[in-house]
């Protein structure tokens, strides 16, 4: 036996002990020469129904779809086709064509993987992700109609409260005595604090639900943008605000960071004794993968064991009266962090200050954009 020959039926040998449907046709006529038993399998038909009948005749693939890139390239890598079952069923199959020789024939050699489950399992799939985002969809819109549906409805009847209480100090207020007016001023003071804490949780709801696209945002940018929005609050409190230049990029939404610096830098500035002029440094490192944004104060500081509940709703550790606030803010910024993929916390200790860090992902660099 010469060498071409051994190869040849080692070649057939593999051909037709593989566990993957292949067939050889004639480039020339395109009738099937040879095909493995997985063919049959995969087809429905006995090989004598096949062999000296082309793909086409037999309704199986018409192979002029991909015959350009055959014969310019030799071969065509991945060609998705639906073929007929000699039953009349359809299956979905990848096909390889390659251009080999047998003996002096040029030949296609097919090779083919069934991938109709693979398809069917995908569609289903992808029907129910789709059913399940159009059902998340619509509980998100109830919610928010909900949600805004409440706070009107309670903000109609409270500002009435605060209305009549304010008609009642300014027509009557001579009529009542000292005590008298300072119920009046307290269910206005009330009323205030009422729309305050709608607010505060409209704006939470906002943070839990509303679509938050993330891109790589400057925090240069972002914490400009939150000085601005600041601005006439930290000349009120004399702050001094230090930012180290030329902050990375991080992977966020500009809006929702914008929101979580104004409610670090406000608190920085808020929680400082009233004999203190109020400093706070901000500036960012690397830690762990992660680009850490920190905001340090010279302010009250907070007991190792109150500052995991101060994320929490509502949760104040000082009365109004010394320091105003409904404590949202921390859980607004928690909330609006983690759906940017990150992390928030703080690290303190009591009259020394405090510095909350923001860790979020940084930006993928220029370089590795291009
Ligand atoms: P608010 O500022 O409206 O009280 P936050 O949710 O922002 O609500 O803060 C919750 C509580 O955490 C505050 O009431 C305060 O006790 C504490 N806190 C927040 N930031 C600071 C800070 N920089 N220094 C000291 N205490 C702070």
């Amino acid at each position: 036996m010469n060498a071409k020959k051994e190869h040849e039926d080692l070649f057939f040998r593999a051909f037709h002990s593989s566990l993957t449907a292949m067939a050889i046709a004639c480039a020339a006529t395109h009738q099937f020469l040879e095909v493995n038993r997985q063919f049959e399998r995969l087809t429905g038909y006995h090989c004598d129904e096949l062999i000296g009948r082309s793909a086409e005749q037999s309704g199986l693939w018409d192979v002029n779809e991909v015959r350009e890139t055959l014969e310019a390239v030799g071969e065509v890598p991945e060609w998705e086709v639906r073929l007929q079952r000699k039953d009349g069923a359809l299956r979905d199959v990848l096909v390889s064509i390659v251009v080999v020789k047998i003996g002096d024939t040029p030949c296609w050699l097919f090779n083919l993987l069934d991938i109709t489950e693979r398809k069917q399992a995908e569609k289903a799939l992808r029907n129910n992700l789709n059913g399940l985002a159009q059902e998340v969809q619509q509980r998100v819109a109830d919610i928010e109609s909900f949600v805004y549906a409440v706070t009107h409805d309670l903000r109609a009847p409270l500002m009435a409260i605060e209305g009549f209480a304010q008609a009642l100090l300014e027509d009557y207020g001579e009529r009542l005595n000292e005590k008298g007016q300072d119920y009046c001023r307290h269910i206005i003071r009330s009323a205030q604090r009422m729309h305050q804490l709608i607010d505060a949780l409209l704006e939470y709801g906002q943070m839990l639900y509303r679509d938050m696209p993330l891109q790589p945002v400057s925090l240069d940018q972002a914490l400009q943008d939150a000085l601005q929005l600041l601005g006439a609050y930290l000349s009120q409190k004399a702050a001094k605000v230090d930012v180290s230049p030329s902050l990375p990029e991080v992977i966020a939404n500009h809006t929702v960071l914008v929101q979580v610096l104004v409610n670090l830098v406000s608190n920085a500035v808020k929680f400082v004794p009233p004999e203190r002029s109020p400093c706070v440094q901000i500036w960012a490192e690397k830690v762990n993968g992660w680009v850490r944004l920190c905001v340090r104060d010279n302010g009250i500081g907070i007991p190792k064991e109150e500052q995991d509940r101060i994320f929490r709703p509502f949760a104040r550790l000082h009365p109004t009266s010394s320091y105003p606030g409904v404590g949202m803010g921390l859980v607004i910024a928690k909330r609006g962090v983690e759906r940017m993929g990150g992390r928030i916390g703080v690290e303190s200790e009591p009259s020394k200050g405090s510095c909350f860090w923001v860790d979020l992902l940084p930006a993928p660099s220029q370089s590795q954009q291009r």
